[in-house]
């Protein structure tokens, strides 16, 4: 319904985003997850056709968004991150505001506007002035303005940033069923936010997808891998040494370390590298203090996908990995 075709944004020499390709299938809805400065409003801001990209191009329903922007942008509904309400407005009257910069004829607005209040369940506070709501009423009403026209697709930025616990709950529940009626990309950096709303979830790092698939299908296929830690009493004299001799026994992909007596071995899936391992400190004397073997969580997945050491080039996994959902 909505696809981004190796979208890039450049800023000067500095590249915001770097030449991602996804699709957000009709009916689905598909979060954007990735830390902060990861590239998501850049990405979000072209797929609404709020940015030019550098290079790259977004088709809406197969329309080309920059091509044909009037009739790709009537498919859309966009809440952007920091949503600009009228403080000074009441909620129906910055919502005709918003129906009659949609084109929407006084009677096609005055239903829309009802529908919108009711479908995010503002009708009671229809008449209160927007500057005296809460922060989570003040983000319906954005939502209600975004769905005002009817689209195909809404596409909401960081959509729970700054409200409380409850009011959380509240917006994911309304976005669950709005995405009953829309097709629906959303940006969060929160990891359980896609795991309770997603269908599919890209994970984007430093303007790169980094991985991509079903919430289950991630977590299935990392939690499948593990990662054996092993701690030293007292460094090993050659700690490069050690880490290369560690990172060639069978079944280990990666090796982290994590200070001078600990170190990390990420390991493929069904590996468990503890005995060479132990072999290994025996024949090296190495003395041991702990051999453990730790399971992944997804939390650790996005860790691992978004983190790097210092002055390391890319993440740890390298090239977007794609899992079958
Ligand atoms: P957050 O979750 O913090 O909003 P994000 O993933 O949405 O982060 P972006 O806002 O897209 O990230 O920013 C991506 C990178 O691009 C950041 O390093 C940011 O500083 C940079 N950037 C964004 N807008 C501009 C701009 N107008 N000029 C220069 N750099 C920019």
């Amino acid at each position: 319904m909505i696809e981004a075709h190796q979208l890039t944004r450049r800023y000067g020499d500095f590249t915001a985003v770097d030449g991602i390709s996804f699709a957000v299938p009709e009916g689905e809805i598909v979060g954007m997850l990735g830390p902060n400065g990861a590239g998501k409003t850049t990405a979000i801001r072209m797929m609404t056709g709020f940015l030019p990209p550098s290079s790259g191009r977004v088709t809406v329903g197969g329309r080309d968004l920059f091509a044909d922007p009037v009739a790709a942008k009537r498919e859309i509904g966009y809440l952007p991150e920091n949503v600009a309400l009228y403080p000074e407005m009441r909620v129906e009257e910055y919502l005709a505001y918003r129906a009659r910069l949609e084109g929407l004829e006084r009677a096609a607005a005055r239903r829309a506007i009802a529908s919108a209040l009711d479908r995010c369940l503002i009708a009671d506070v229809r008449r209160q002035v927007i500057g005296t709501l809460s922060k989570g009423y003040r983000q319906r009403v954005g939502l209600a303005a975004a769905i005002l026209h009817d689209p195909k697709v809404l596409v909401l930025d960081e959509p729970t940033v700054g409200l409380d616990p409850k009011q959380i709950v509240a917006i994911r529940e309304l976005i669950r069923e709005l995405g009953g009626r829309h097709t629906l990309l959303l940006s969060t950096h929160i990891l359980p936010e896609v795991e309770l709303l997603c269908r599919r979830v890209v994970i984007i790092d430093r303007g790169r997808i980094v991985a991509e698939g079903s919430p289950e299908a991630l977590r299935e296929r990392w939690l499948g891998t593990s990662q054996v830690r092993i701690g030293f009493a007292g460094a090993p004299p050659d700690p490069g040494a050690a880490a290369a001799a560690l990172g060639a026994l069978p079944g280990v992909e990666a090796v982290r370390a994590e200070g001078p007596e600990t170190v990390h071995l990420e390991c493929a899936a069904g590996a468990d590298p503890r005995p060479e391992a132990f072999r290994l400190a025996v024949e090296r004397g190495w003395t041991l203090r702990e051999l453990a073997m730790e399971k992944a969580s997804l939390e650790d997945l996005f860790v691992r996908l978004t983190t790097r050491e210092e002055g390391a080039g890319e993440p740890a996994a390298g090239s977007a990995e794609e899992v079958a959902s």
